[in-house]
């Protein structure tokens, strides 16, 4: 048995609704999924309705942006097992919300210095869901021939080297661990890869710090990580004594990567399940 951890709905940038993801997943083998939109929790009820259905495990989840503390990396807090009725979650939310609202014409703006024929109101419209970014910003940039691929966007324009690059506010990680902690959840950090720190010690440190905030786990299996670092990942959360979580980060036909590529035991699932009550 099998579980996927970590996916993306149409209510971020993902390109399947809530509603169609715990079909993808039967049909994938996978008995139970988290649904992880960035900064929103606007799938959730949808998707756990047809989880029902299709009589799927459901989490209730959240991936929010936090500041890395540094210029290149990215720091993901995925949330688990998260209620909605949380002030403390629900102002993050907010917050991150507010500070795309702001940024995406600044990104529109400097696309048009650019030379690049773009609009905000063509941004919105490219978006059905709650949490608008520069993964759609892309698709129009791919979609008008600008770029060959949604890489090439982001490493010519939208990534933390690009043309269009524009920074925006975060969150810091000990508010964010808190919030999902007071809406019940869990928190685990994902992809830690993508911190593009530059040693395994800076890596420890960082997770040592993280866990010192109140971090229950480590994604260790994820579409970015190669074996080894699966296995060092793993090593490193049994030493500082956090939880072991997996998924792919789906994202449809916006990313290559499979739903429930990651082959993630179901046992995973079940632990994260334990500990949300203890
Ligand atoms: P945003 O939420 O607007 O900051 O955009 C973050 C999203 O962009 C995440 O879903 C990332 O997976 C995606 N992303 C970041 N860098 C790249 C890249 N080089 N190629 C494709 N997608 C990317
Ligand atoms: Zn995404
Ligand atoms: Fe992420
Ligand atoms: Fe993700």
């Amino acid at each position: 048995m099998f579980c996927d951890l970590h996916m993306h709905s149409t209510a971020s940038d993902g390109t399947d609704s809530p509603e169609m993801l715990p079909q993808l997943a039967k049909a994938a083998g996978v008995n139970a999924i988290a649904l992880t939109d960035h900064d929103t929790t606007s799938g959730l009820d949808a998707c756990a309705g047809a989880c029902g259905e299709c009589e799927i495990d459901f989490v209730p989840g959240i991936e929010l942006s936090i500041d890395p503390g540094r210029p290149m990396g990215t720091l993901h807090l995925l949330g688990y097992f998260v209620r909605q009725d949380s002030e403390a979650l629900n102002g993050i939310i907010k917050a991150l919300h507010e500070s795309r609202t702001s940024r995406n014409p600044r990104i529109v703006k400097r696309l048009q210095e650019l030379g690049i024929d773009i609009t905000e109101e063509e941004v919105l419209g490219h978006a059905d869901g709650a949490t608008i970014g520069r993964p759609h910003i892309a698709s129009i940039l791919h979609e008008k021939g600008y770029v060959k691929t949604i890489k090439e966007a982001f490493t010519r324009y939208l990534g933390a080297s690009g043309a269009a690059y524009t920074r925006r506010d975060k969150i810091q990680p000990e508010d964010a661990i808190a919030a999902v902690h007071d809406a019940g959840g869990l928190a685990v950090l994902a992809h830690p890869v993508q911190l593009r720190l530059p040693s395994e010690d800076a890596i420890e440190q960082k997770i040592a710090s993280l866990r010192d905030m109140g971090l229950d786990g480590v994604e260790v299996m994820h579409s970015d990580h190669t074996p080894t670092d699966v296995k060092y990942f793993t090593k490193l959360a049994e030493r500082l004594n956090l939880m072991a979580t997996g998924g792919s980060d789906y994202h449809g036909t916006r990313k290559t990567v499979k739903l429930g590529s990651q082959n993630v035991p179901y046992s995973i699932y079940e632990r994260l399940e334990g500990a949300r009550d203890s």
